[in-house]
């Protein structure tokens, strides 16, 4: 390969570039170098390469152009639009490339294979807003999308924003000695995001519809890859959409971002559900991310090597645990089999079968793996000073576990000096060493999120003020724009989420809530340091606070000052006119740069 077109897509207000593939020309060489693993070379060089592909006989794919592709069907009247990507800017430039190669057609319809933001956030990359507005174009999904693409990334968004910012090495150089590639595609890319509602939900296996004249057939996979989420065949072009349930690594059955454990044995069967249903009659299978497999054969040895790996990892997982092996154990114990780890696309380059299995067994387990011991340890500060006065002091342990690093025991090492550092976070030398042995594991990792989780661990240990925690940007403090998707009892709910609990312990205050706007109304109580809400308005409430959802969002989650709503018009209170501010002061706001490599 080699000679890659350069490609940079622009943010739309600040101009800054959000994707420069001349970053990543480093991959140029088919040699990997001792700082990677030669399996992630390899996967990171195939995910490099980028632009506009035709899948034979017909559908489209932008690849390259974000974490996720672009995929296109050619309809009679124009094109639909599978997936639109994380940002509005990257999705457009896949637009422009499609029109550039193509010829300018419209979007006659768009469907989102499931509710990760990578896969929706850029619509309006897609759409116009006058388009989005009129809602002629259909946008199809599978049940309970947008449910839960709110929910995933709102109730417990800052944490999980700040513990992607290492899977996705969000702060790392890239670079030999950086971010290499996240294993299911690039990098993610930063850029505009929103969240349109779709007009056509899927909600049963085997619903057909014919968009722009394409016959489409369904395949509803709830709480696999992600919650909501469906797979659909195009019977006349004989090809399979596989949306993210079989991409060309061993994916996670736990993202190590934080999210729920995901259904290993179920997604199992709908991979093999998809080879009963549409195998005979499939000569393409494409998805989310990665690369096509082309041709009947390939197809479905790729769907059952799939198949078979999340199955095997259940199997497995439970059979050792009925032994009384616990997940840390198993995770030793356990490898795929030759027939499947000898498969490029079912290696651990996302998910890993180490962690996989300890995802499985939490699954049925939980946290607690039945040791008494492990049920009520101290946490780790305490825990931490304990065991480096046992080991004979900081000197002692770090004159040990230098020679373990020398030897090579980077897991141990990472393990013993994670003490030091937890009882004596401003020792240098500790956090030196540390950060060393952090980075040579990032270093032999196979999988991407491996890899960037300790790469960053390194880089916070040798650069640990907080601006540079926070890296510059990222997270921020400013709402997400998918928070407009919410409806009124998720708002109840991530304010609940906020109360801070013991201050609001002894505070008994009911607000009711109307919305003429969307026709509800809604009483919201605290009691007992908790907060519930029913959607009827109670007759015994301290004030009822009259707005628009909008107005909702302003207030209770940005925190838009009251007398200055109260005063425009936008929210009027009856009642105890101090109540509002009463809930309001027993908020607690996230903490979006907190500590991770020390306490
Ligand atoms: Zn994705």
């Amino acid at each position: 390969m080699g000679g890659l077109y350069r490609l940079v897509v622009h943010h739309d207000r600040s101009g800054r570039p959000i994707l420069d593939t001349a970053e990543w020309d480093f991959l140029e060489d088919e040699i990997a170098p001792s700082s990677v693993n030669p399996s992630l070379w390899r996967q990171a060089r195939l995910n490099r390469e980028h632009g506009l592909y035709e899948l034979v006989p017909g559908p489209y794919q932008v690849r390259g152009y974000d974490l996720a592709n672009l995929s296109l069907v050619r309809g009679e009247g124009g094109w639909i639009v599978i997936d639109p990507l994380t940002s509005t800017e990257t999705a457009r430039a896949a637009m422009d490339l499609v029109r550039e190669h193509l010829g300018d057609r419209p979007v006659s319809a768009v469907i989102y294979t499931h509710s990760h933001i990578d896969h929706v956030a850029g619509l309006a990359g897609v759409l116009e807003p006058e388009e989005i507005a009129a809602g002629r174009v259909p946008i199809v999904a599978p049940q309970g999308f947008l449910e839960e693409a709110v929910s995933e990334n709102v109730l417990a968004g800052p944490a999980m924003t700040r513990r992607a910012s290492y899977m996705y090495g969000n702060f790392l150089p890239r670079g030999v000695e950086g971010q290499v590639d996240c294993g299911l595609g690039r990098s993610v890319p930063s850029g505009s995001i929103s969240l349109v509602a779709p007009t056509h939900e899927i909600t049963a296996t085997g619903e057909e519809l014919t968009l722009d004249g394409v016959r489409i057939v369904f395949q509803l996979t709830p709480d696999s890859e992600a919650p909501a989420e469906m797979m659909f065949h195009f019977p006349d072009l004989r090809t399979l959409c596989a949306a993210e349930n079989c991409t060309s690594v061993m994916h996670n059955l736990y993202t190590l971002r934080g999210a729920q454990v995901r259904d290993a044995l179920a997604w199992s069967k709908y991979i093999n559900e998809s080879l009963r249903l549409f195998g005979d009659s499939t000569d393409v299978v494409f998805a989310s991310h990665n690369w096509p497999r082309i041709g009947s054969d390939d197809v479905r040895e790729y769907l059952r090597t799939q198949r078979d790996t999340y199955r095997y990892l259940h199997d497995q997982t439970l059979r050792l645990a009925n032994k009384g092996f616990v997940g840390a154990e198993i995770a030793e114990q356990l490898d795929l089999p030759a027939t499947l780890a000898g498969e490029f696309g079912n290696r651990g380059y996302y998910g890993t079968v180490s962690h996989n299995v300890k995802a499985v067994y939490q699954r049925y387990f939980g946290w607690f793996d039945g040791n008494p011991a492990n049920l009520h340890p101290l946490p780790p500060e305490p825990a931490a000073a304990k065991y480096v006065e046992y080991m004979g002091g900081t000197g002692a342990v770090l004159a040990r576990a230098r020679q373990d690093f020398e030897a090579g025991e980077y897991r141990w090492v990472a393990q013993v000096v994670n003490h030091v550092v937890f009882a004596d976070p401003g020792n240098t030398e500790a956090r030196e060493l540390q950060a060393a042995a952090l980075e040579q594991l990032g270093f032999q990792a196979e999988s991407g999120p491996w890899r960037n989780f300790y790469l960053s661990g390194a880089l916070e240990l040798r650069r640990p003020t907080p601006e540079q925690r926070a890296g510059g940007g990222g997270g921020g403090a400013g709402r997400s724009p998918l928070m407009q998707a919410m409806t009124v009892e998720m708002v109840f709910d991530l304010l609940g989420a906020r109360l801070d609990g013991p201050l609001a312990d002894g505070t008994s205050l009911a607000l009711g809530w109307s919305f003429p706007d969307a026709g509800e109304q809604w009483t919201l109580r605290v009691e007992h340091g908790a907060l519930n809400c029913w959607p009827v308005l109670d007759d015994d409430v301290d004030a009822t606070v009259t707005l628009t959802r909008e107005a909702l969002i302003a207030v209770l989650v940005d925190a838009s000052p009251i007398p200055a709503a109260v005063e425009d018009g936008t929210v009027a209170i009856e009642g105890d006119s101090d109540a509002l501010d009463r809930l309001l002061a027993l908020l607690d706001g996230p903490n979006r740069s907190f500590t991770i490599i020390e306490p």
